[in-house]
């Protein structure tokens, strides 16, 4: 673990380098106040000398200047070293998770992405300028007042560094309970952080059940066990805080007390005592600012802790060493005998074999839950077949890119996502650097170059966040105008128009009628009255491919489609 937060450093080498040595040397400078100290109360004073006394100070100044602009240089650029390994981790976190497989985001909250991503690298930062340069310092300190009490008064430093273990048993053990709180506090502000993720992306939902006092408790519960473990922290905290300053009070008292002895035995002159004086607290400096190290390294390192568990989770789907880049297939697609289930529960589909040719429109009706949606989702590779194989053109799919192999299909599904931006952006969003004809071309052939030219700012139109400000049918329009500028092959529409009131679908199954030309289609549709004219109709159930043909040849069979249509024919009337 350390070894892996120490290669974030090696892109930063000379900032860190500048850092230490500027650290190093502040704390040797402060090494010195004592002494002078000493020297000004023994040797300066009782000579009288005004002259000394002055050069004393000029040279005091001399240090504090140099002093002051080492410390610029440790807390700037310490700090800019810091947030640039906070910023490659992010970054590193955050390309990472675009890599991940469906299975990952469907078994994640997205708020505890979220918070593994912006929250826990908060603290990186701090860690990554004070871990290293803090425990140098404090070594530096350690080890130079060590020596130097030593060099004072041999048996007076004995008998303090003879209390000092039992401190620092007081501080580790106090230590560790810190730790675990503060790794409880961070879990329980993800769960926050998740909660209230949820509750805003389905505000719609909570206001319409008018659940908002449900929402309340459930985020009341989540916040109360954070302000516990956060107030069990302190509770701890504190108590490290006061034993520490006890102990190092302690010790004081005792150097007082037993160094006045020496002083009146004339074994210690009264400079040397607090020239000691000063040291002892020097050395107890770094034992204090223990709590203040550990609780950055405890955040910092829980933090980075859960970035390198993402870090390691690979995605499920990668592709093949051998795998060859595609360039647009005619669109022939095949299931060869495949069987698939979500996280080895259940198979969903079991031994479906189809072959679809190239420009062929092929239906898929079914009850609910029977596996059309998760067969489509094997073609663009979102899971992984677990037997079997799914071909395009004849190829393999986990032979083939998944960037080119996306890049061939184009997906329209019931509940569009559009991104926050303008209507031009999420069309843009099909061909990233489209012309402005390409888009609009692609608005008209959607249908939506009329609505979209009546909204007030036209293609620069913000339709906010996920696009709550167009109707279902607009947004519907502009994903299938994002499909027409991608342009691909084979298509996939999931339930497009199951959404959209009856006027709406009519103009809509328009559009898609022209986007599926020239392409292969695999319709999923609820309504069986839209694909009536489908070149060929599946009825898939949990039992796999029950029929297969045109309508006209399954309504002549008499199965289960033609109770499917005459049952929802009947609703109609
Ligand atoms: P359909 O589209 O025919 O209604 P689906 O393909 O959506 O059916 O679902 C088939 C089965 O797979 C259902 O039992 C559903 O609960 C399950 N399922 C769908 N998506 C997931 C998923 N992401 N993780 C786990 N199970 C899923
Ligand atoms: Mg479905």
């Amino acid at each position: 673990m350390i070894k892996r937060f120490a290669q974030y450093y090696k892109g930063h080498l000379p900032l860190f380098y500048l850092d230490f040595t500027c650290a190093f040397l502040m704390a040797g400078l402060e090494l010195v106040f004592p002494s002078v100290v000493r020297l000004m109360i023994d040797d300066i004073l009782p000579s009288k000398n005004l002259n000394s006394i002055i050069m004393t100070g000029v040279g005091l100044l001399v240090l504090y200047i140099a002093s002051a602009a080492l410390q610029y240089i440790v807390d700037y650029w310490g700090h800019v070293l810091g947030t640039r390994i906070e910023y490659d981790m992010r970054k590193d976190l955050f390309n990472h998770t675009q890599k991940l497989s469906f299975n990952y985001f469907d078994n994640t909250k997205t708020g505890h992405i979220m918070s593994r991503i912006v929250n826990d690298l908060n603290e990186i930062s701090e860690l990554a300028h004070h871990g290293p340069e803090d425990l140098f310092i404090a070594s530096v300190t350690l080890i130079g007042s060590f020596i130097i009490l030593l060099n004072i008064h041999v048996p007076l430093a004995l008998i303090t560094f003879a209390i000092v273990p039992i401190m620092l048993g007081y501080a580790i053990m106090k230590n560790k309970k810190m730790q675990a709180t503060f790794r409880q506090m961070r879990m329980k502000i993800a769960d926050v952080n998740a909660q209230v993720e949820d509750s805003i992306s389905g505000i719609r939902v909570v206001k319409s059940f008018t659940n908002e006092w449900y929402e309340e408790e459930k985020f009341e519960s989540g916040n109360f066990s954070f302000r516990e473990s956060k107030e069990d922290s302190y509770k701890v905290m504190a108590s490290f805080f006061v034993g520490v300053s006890f102990f190092s009070n302690l010790i004081n008292l005792v150097v007082m007390v037993f160094g006045g002895i020496f002083v009146y035995y004339n074994q210690l002159t009264p400079g040397e005592l607090v020239g000691f004086l000063l040291y002892v607290s020097m050395f107890m400096q770094p034992i204090r600012k223990l709590t203040t190290l550990i609780e950055n390294y405890q955040k910092g390192m829980s933090g980075f802790a859960r970035f390198v568990d993402t870090l390691n989770i690979d995605p499920d789907i990668k592709d093949d060493p051998k795998a060859i880049c595609i360039e647009k297939v005619k669109g022939e697609v095949e299931f060869d005998n495949v069987t698939f289930s979500y996280n080895n529960r259940e198979n969903v589909l079991n031994n479906i074999s189809l072959s679809i040719k190239p420009g062929e429109t092929v239906a898929f009706v079914g009850p609910s839950g029977g596996g059309k949606t998760t067969l489509c989702s094997l073609i663009p590779r979102f899971y992984e077949v677990d037997k079997g194989s799914v071909k395009i053109d004849g190829i393999d799919i986990r032979m083939i890119t998944q960037r080119s192999l996306r890049e061939n299909i184009g997906i329209v599904q019931q509940d569009v996502f559009l991104f926050s931006g303008t209507v031009r952006d999420n069309i843009e969003y099909g061909h990233i650097g489209a012309t402005e004809e390409e888009i609009i071309e692609a608005a008209k052939k959607a249908n939506a170059h009329e609505f979209i030219m009546s909204l007030e700012d036209g293609y620069n139109t913000y339709i906010g966040e996920r696009g709550v400000k167009l109707s279902g049918g607009q947004k519907q329009r502009l994903s299938i105008a994002r499909i027409f500028l991608k342009n691909p092959p084979v298509l996939i529409l999931d339930e497009a128009t199951s959404a959209l009131d009856n006027e709406t679908e009519k103009v809509i199954q328009d559009s898609l009628f022209d986007l599926s030309k020239n392409r292969t289609t695999l319709i999923i549709a609820h309504r069986l009255a839209t694909i009536k004219n489908a070149d060929r109709i599946v009825v898939l159930t949990d039992e796999g491919i029950e029929e297969e043909g045109t309508h006209k040849e399954l309504l002549e069979k008499d199965g289960i489609y033609t109770r499917l249509y005459t049952a929802q024919f009947d609703g109609f009337m």
